[in-house]
């Protein structure tokens, strides 16, 4: 891979139209079924006058009768609240674990990606607009069921199941459901999103989750509210959550030229991160690709990447990487101890590695991740 390369373009010719036969089968396979395309929302309740109240983002979406949620997935069906984004996912593909982003976890291993329609997020910058923007059934979709997902990556040697490129809360029911039955046939699940979401049901998702990629977009409330429609608050909540839960967790920070990029703000997150994280959680910097409704910025400028860098490990963290630049030394790990590296990479390939089940050949110290599967 060379030079930067955004989600759209890597998805570009796997959404609509997917290049790869094995995508083909999943379509075919799930066709002869009858499957649900809407089913009974959770974490919701009842409220006078056929009202719902969704309870899985904090925005606590109220409805009345007929009406759809603000992330586009759920509707009040006469005092019902459903979801439709159930077993028709838009994105289907398999990629390596290095793509979500994930580098101390599994290191090597494939995943079967899966995305439905829907976000209840609005970056003015996202990455995959095309389909987080719209609702699930106005896109070209896949018909399948949790069984044949689940099915279909054990045929093709897949272990991993990931949901990731449009926002696994907007599809939390479906997401869950296929990640409880990978869990019972002895496959993992692998989570990327943003963490707009509500302590409750993010304790149910770390149940059958093994590892989150967490985009932290920035550390201003500010810029959460005007640039994606959000909060921060909740998602440093959510972070703190998952630390509880003992879940792997790596952090992930597009950084936009003019948006977030302030080093003092930058300085004040990895602090934020060292603080009640630890030191030992990988965090990514990427590099921005003009995008959506941010089509005139320029990409990040590599320096400001390495300026990040350098901060996040003045302030003690021990992994801090960088994405959507290749190749750069930044792609690579280095054991804490010895700094030398032990995982070379050309943007998210393994070219070499130098460590023994997660252990620094080198100097014998133990990488924090997962690196066996157990
Ligand atoms: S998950 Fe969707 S429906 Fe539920 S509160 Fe959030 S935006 Fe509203």
């Amino acid at each position: 891979m060379n030079g930067s390369l955004s989600r759209r373009t890597f998805l570009a010719g796997l959404t609509a139209a997917p290049a790869l036969n094995v995508l083909d089968l999943f379509a075919q396979q799930a066709a002869k079924s009858n499957f649900l395309k809407e089913i009974d929302a959770r974490y919701y309740k009842h409220l006078d006058h056929k009202q719902t109240q969704c309870l899985v983002c904090p925005l606590n979406c109220i409805l009345q009768p007929g009406q759809t949620c603000f992330c586009r997935t759920r509707r009040n069906h006469d005092g019902t609240l459903l979801s439709h984004a159930y077993n028709n996912p838009c994105t289907l593909s398999i990629d390596p674990i290095e793509k979500l982003p994930l580098a101390h976890f599994l290191p090597g291993e494939s995943t079967l990606s899966l995305a439905v329609g829907g976000c209840n997020l609005r970056c003015l910058y996202c990455q995959n607009w095309q389909q987080s923007q719209v609702k699930p059934e106005e896109l070209k979709t896949f018909d399948l069921p949790r069984e044949k997902a689940v099915e279909g990556a054990a045929k093709k040697e897949v272990r991993i199941l990931a949901y990731t490129y449009t926002e696994p809360v907007a599809f939390y029911e479906y997401a869950r459901d296929v990640s409880v039955l990978a869990k019972e046939k002895g496959l993992k699940n692998v989570v990327a999103t943003a963490l707009f979401i509500n302590p409750d049901p993010l304790r149910e998702l770390c149940k059958t989750t093994d590892a989150f990629a967490v985009a932290l977009k920035g550390f201003d409330e500010k810029f959460y509210e005007k640039v994606l429609g959000s909060d921060l608050k909740p998602v440093l909540r959510g972070l703190e959550v998952i630390r509880e839960e003992k879940t792997w967790l790596e952090i992930v920070t597009l950084v936009v030229p003019g948006y977030n990029d302030d080093l003092a703000k930058i300085k004040e997150m990895t602090g934020w991160i060292a603080k009640n994280l630890g030191t030992k959680v990988p965090l990514h910097f990427g590099r921005f690709v003009p995008e959506y409704r941010l089509k005139d910025l320029p990409r990040t400028p590599v320096e400001t990447l390495e300026k990040c860098r350098q901060i996040a490990l003045d302030a003690g963290l021990e992994h801090v990487l960088i994405f959507n630049v290749s190749p750069h030394e930044g792609n690579n790990t280095r054991c804490a101890r010895c700094k030398k590296e032990v995982i070379q990479r050309l943007g998210f390939k393994t070219i070499e590695s130098h460590h023994t089940k997660g252990v620094c050949d080198y100097c014998k110290t133990r990488l924090p991740g997962v690196w066996e599967w157990k």
